[in-house]
């Protein structure tokens, strides 16, 4: 590949090779962003862990940049590119539009007593409180500081969360993993032979070309259920949501996207914080 060598990598004797110190560092970012999907975070880890201040624009740039996918070594295997790009999509859906962002909590969080959604809602200068939506009571039921609610709600998760993530069984998650990952293997050694049978005369070009054409097609159907699996490293993910200090460090829109990851709802009895703030995860 022609040109300067992508961060990690240097020219020497005629060719691009690994420059371990650089290289530890794109690595130390890719891991962290494939156990978090936090951009933000994964750029402030790498700057705090190596006193560097390498810019936000930086880290998105080499989350997809085909050296570090396609170079030898490759410093993102496959299956970690795909959980890449899982994230990537992700986030996408909850890009950050400035003030106009959607709130961690917005329409998550449900009243026990009034059965309405709670809706954010803001008050000049820049307090932001929680209230039930039309609510049907008289009086009605109270409104609740914004960010005292949030914490409360982030403090009963990073104490609920664990139970609830032991409850799931990592065997089944780890089969389909496997079978996907077969189904993947056996369709790219088929597409690799086609060259092979086209010179010896097994098959013509156009049927070369059009069982090449299906095969691209039933690969990233694959590729796609694949890298819509939950996160490899449930665990430490686990480990790590259970930590206040993680959610402190997440952007509001990341905290939604994390949120939405785990919890199909919130519901609490506003008279009664943070007693009565219950979690319902979908596992
Ligand atoms: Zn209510």
């Amino acid at each position: 590949m022609p040109g300067r060598a992508p961060y990690g990598y240097r020219y020497r004797d005629g060719g691009y090779q690994l420059y371990p110190e650089a290289a530890m560092v794109v690595r130390a970012f890719f891991d962290h962003f494939l156990l978090y999907g936090s951009l933000g975070s994964a750029v402030r880890h790498i700057n705090r862990r190596f006193h560097c201040t390498f810019a936000v624009s930086t880290g998105r740039r080499w989350l997809t940049h085909p050296w570090y996918r396609r170079s030898e070594p490759p410093l993102l295997r496959g299956d970690e590119a795909a959980q890449v790009d899982r994230w990537l999509r992700r986030n996408r859906a909850f890009a950050p539009r400035a003030a106009s962002a959607p709130r961690a909590l917005s329409g998550l969080v449900r009243c026990r007593v009034c059965t309405q959604t709670l809706r954010v809602a803001s008050a000049p200068p820049k307090y932001l409180y929680l209230r039930c939506y039309q609510c049907p009571r008289s009086p009605k039921c109270a409104a609740l500081d914004y960010t005292k609610t949030l914490n409360a709600i982030i403090q009963r998760i990073t104490l609920d969360l664990p139970q609830s993530f032991s409850r799931i069984d990592p065997g089944s998650l780890i089969n389909l993993r496997s079978r996907l990952d077969q189904s993947i293997a056996q369709k790219e050694s088929v597409l690799l032979q086609i060259p092979k049978l086209l010179a010896q005369d097994i098959l013509d070009l156009p049927t070369a070309d059009q069982r090449q054409g299906t095969l691209r097609q039933e690969l990233s159907v694959l590729m796609a259920q694949r890298a819509a699996l939950p996160p490899v490293n449930l665990e430490s993910i686990t480990q790590n949501l259970s930590i206040p200090q993680f959610w402190h460090d997440l952007s509001e829109p990341e905290r939604r996207s994390y949120l939405r990851e785990f919890l199909r709802g919130i519901t609490l009895d506003p008279q009664h914080i943070p007693q009565s703030i219950s979690l319902q995860f979908f596992f």
